[in-house]
């Protein structure tokens, strides 16, 4: 850990929060459901995510049981506002089923299996990787496990704390390093870069309007440079 990191981070993680508050995340009532829109969340927006959610609880299916048991032809009809709802409808099935049998359906057995195990065995599911069985770690099982995503990548190297294209891996080690394992942390953080990475801190970035860009005068953000 370097203290001098740590307090970069801190202070970014600070920054974020004071300018949009705690996000609350994630946005669901269960952990499956988390864990379903975890999947259901691959390469689309939370919206469209949202809507296949809502349309699995509206058709009663929202449920490990049922899921692991339905037909993959009737899942997918009800995530079509997911895209890619074949390929997901199998990929829901596939993890229902792992769900039930190897850990009764029950989040709290599930989140007890040590977590390095835990998410090896996530990952040898078709169709989960990295972020989306960290999100599964972090917010469904409350494991402190550091989300990475594009938006992590973009920002952080603009900050010049990561070379540009850095690898998921070594995101993820700069936070895993520098920050206490600490679940509350690791579950706003993730989501206040979120947050940043689509309002401001965009392809084009907005840094006129961003509330890092004031932090430690010292940090090299590329975009915020005049
Ligand atoms: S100052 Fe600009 S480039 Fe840096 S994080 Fe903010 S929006 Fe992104």
């Amino acid at each position: 850990m370097t203290a001098a990191l740590t307090d970069d981070l801190l202070d970014i993680y600070g920054a974020l929060s004071t300018a949009f508050g705690h996000q609350h995340w994630w946005p669901a009532k269960t952990p499956f459901e988390t864990m379903v829109g975890a999947i259901l969340a691959q390469n689309v927006s939370w919206t469209n995510a949202a809507q296949a959610v809502r349309n699995l609880q509206d058709a009663g299916m929202l449920d490990p049981h049922r899921l692991a048991g339905a037909d993959t032809a009737d899942i997918a009809r009800l995530i079509v506002p997911s895209r890619f709802y074949n390929q997901k409808a199998e990929r829901i099935r596939e993890f229902a089923g792992v769900y039930v049998a190897e850990f009764r359906a029950d989040p709290a057995a599930m989140a007890a299996v040590e977590t390095g195990a835990l998410r090896e065995r996530l990952l040898a599911l078709r169709g989960l990787g990295k972020e989306t069985a960290d999100t599964i770690l972090l917010y469904a099982c409350e494991k402190p496990v550091f989300v990475v995503d594009a938006y992590t990548r973009r920002i952080f190297s603009r900050y010049g704390l990561l070379p540009e294209g850095a690898s998921y891996d070594l995101t993820q080690r700069l936070f895993a390093e520098n920050l206490s394992a600490d679940v509350e942390l690791f579950n706003d953080y993730h989501a206040q870069i979120v947050r940043l990475g689509k309002t401001v801190c965009k392809k084009s970035p907005l840094c006129d309007r961003c509330p890092v860009r004031e932090v430690h005068g010292l940090l090299q953000c590329a975009g915020g440079r005049d």
